[in-house]
């Protein structure tokens, strides 16, 4: 079955030798009824579990109902689902896409867009400052401004207009705005850079930073955001509001695809009908499955989960500090772990995992990344753990 795969399917992935044919909260189940602990949930898309009743249940109410409209009609979904996601953030606006890489398009469109028209950008100079180490998708604009060659190497030629300066550092942030800057877009925290938390006072800085330039603070909150670190948002560590939210993965309740940039009104009224659209964006599947995602974190249940099982996941980190860890970086129930070369590659750790029941991803040779669904229980994390201390032993 793996080896069909392999003739016929693109060689974009390099998945662990894993079929999972069901699911259900936290746990797989592949193709021969083995049962895996899930602590990747599809890069926090999967934030809620597989298959959560509450999002399942909405799904199949919407499914028997109505699915698509496209935006060339209204459909009776979409309004709530906007409303909700404002009330979420305190933002004002929504514009609903589909993936995540989506999402950063239309906020780089909606930027430069606001550049030209309200700060006064001089025509085709506007200028969008990014990180070191980012991770926002795909696409060919995307990777243009991607500082990983194995991203890059063999797709340009690539989007002018991006400056890219070091994460984490306020100074070279600053001098880099001028009067072509139409924003900085960073992740508050960088998941797939191997979950690197930048420093207190990072994000307000940004947030000053980008206030004091008459430019826009866009928060790719793709992986960090709807729950992950404890709060709704990464962001609302440093009670900080950007300009511009981008949200996806988790939105869409590992349903389906669901992003959405939210944000001022002021800005995103720079989009005017015929100007930028999605045949699927905002369709009523999605909007229901997003407003019921919405609904959940309303109740802020999860979030408090995540700061719970965040301390149970630390102190389980430190306890293999030393012991096959060489340093963790966490925050919520999220963690990039770096593994002592000696003892095994992120991808040798992943697979004797595996054969533990545990599945993980590696990123960066010798980090692998924990981010379990939020509804794991204590014991379910601590028996994690275990299998990651008897694999490191
Ligand atoms: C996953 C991710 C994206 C891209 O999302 P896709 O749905 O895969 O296009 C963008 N930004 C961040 C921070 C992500 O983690």
């Amino acid at each position: 079955m793996i080896r069909a795969e392999h003739d016929t399917l693109a060689h974009n992935y390099h998945p662990l030798p894993v079929v999972v044919a069901r699911a259900e909260g936290v746990w797989v189940e592949d193709v021969e009824g083995r049962r895996y602990l899930d602590l990747l949930a599809g890069y926090s898309a999967l934030n809620f579990g597989h298959r959560h009743p509450g999002l399942i249940a909405a799904a199949h109410r919407q499914l028997d109902t109505l699915t698509l409209t496209s935006r060339a009609f209204h459909n009776d979904r979409l309004a709530g689902f906007a409303e909700g996601l404002a009330a979420l953030t305190g933002l004002e606006m929504t514009l609903p896409m589909n993936t995540g890489a989506e999402a950063v398009e239309s906020a780089v469109k909606i930027a430069r867009k606001w550049a030209y028209e309200v700060k006064g950008v001089a025509p085709g100079e506007a200028t969008i400052v990014v990180a070191d180490g980012n991770f926002h998708g795909r696409t060919t604009t995307i990777v243009s401004f991607s500082t990983d060659e194995s991203a890059r190497a063999g797709f340009g030629p690539f989007t002018p207009g991006f400056r890219v300066v070091p994460y984490n550092d306020l100074a070279a942030l600053e001098a880099a705005l001028d009067d072509t800057t139409a924003a900085v877009l960073v992740e508050p925290i960088q998941g797939e850079a191997g979950v690197l938390i930048p420093d207190d006072g990072y994000l307000a800085g940004v947030r000053e930073a980008t206030r004091r330039a008459g430019c826009l603070f866009i928060a790719d909150e793709i992986q960090s955001g709807l729950g992950r670190t404890g709060t709704t948002l990464a962001v609302d560590h440093e009670s900080v509001r950007p300009d511009l939210l981008l949200l996806g993965k988790a939105l869409g309740g590992g349903i389906v695809p669901v992003s959405a940039v939210v944000g001022r009104r002021d800005v995103m009224s720079v989009l005017r009908p015929g100007e930028h659209g999605s045949t699927f964006g905002g369709n009523p599947l999605a909007a229901a499955v997003g407003s019921a995602v919405v609904d959940l974190l309303a109740t802020g249940e999860f979030q408090r989960r995540a700061t719970e099982l965040g301390e149970v996941l630390r102190e389980g980190l430190t306890a293999l500090l030393g012991r096959g860890v060489t340093g963790f970086r966490a925050r919520g129930l999220w963690a990039g772990v770096d593994i002592e070369p000696s003892v095994g590659t992120g991808r040798e750790i992943s697979e004797r995992l595996m054969a533990e029941g545990v599945l993980v991803k590696d990123t960066h040779g010798s980090t692998i990344r924990i981010a379990p669904p939020l509804t794991v229980t204590a014991d379910e994390l601590r028996g994690a753990l275990g299998s990651l201390e008897k694999v490191l032993g």
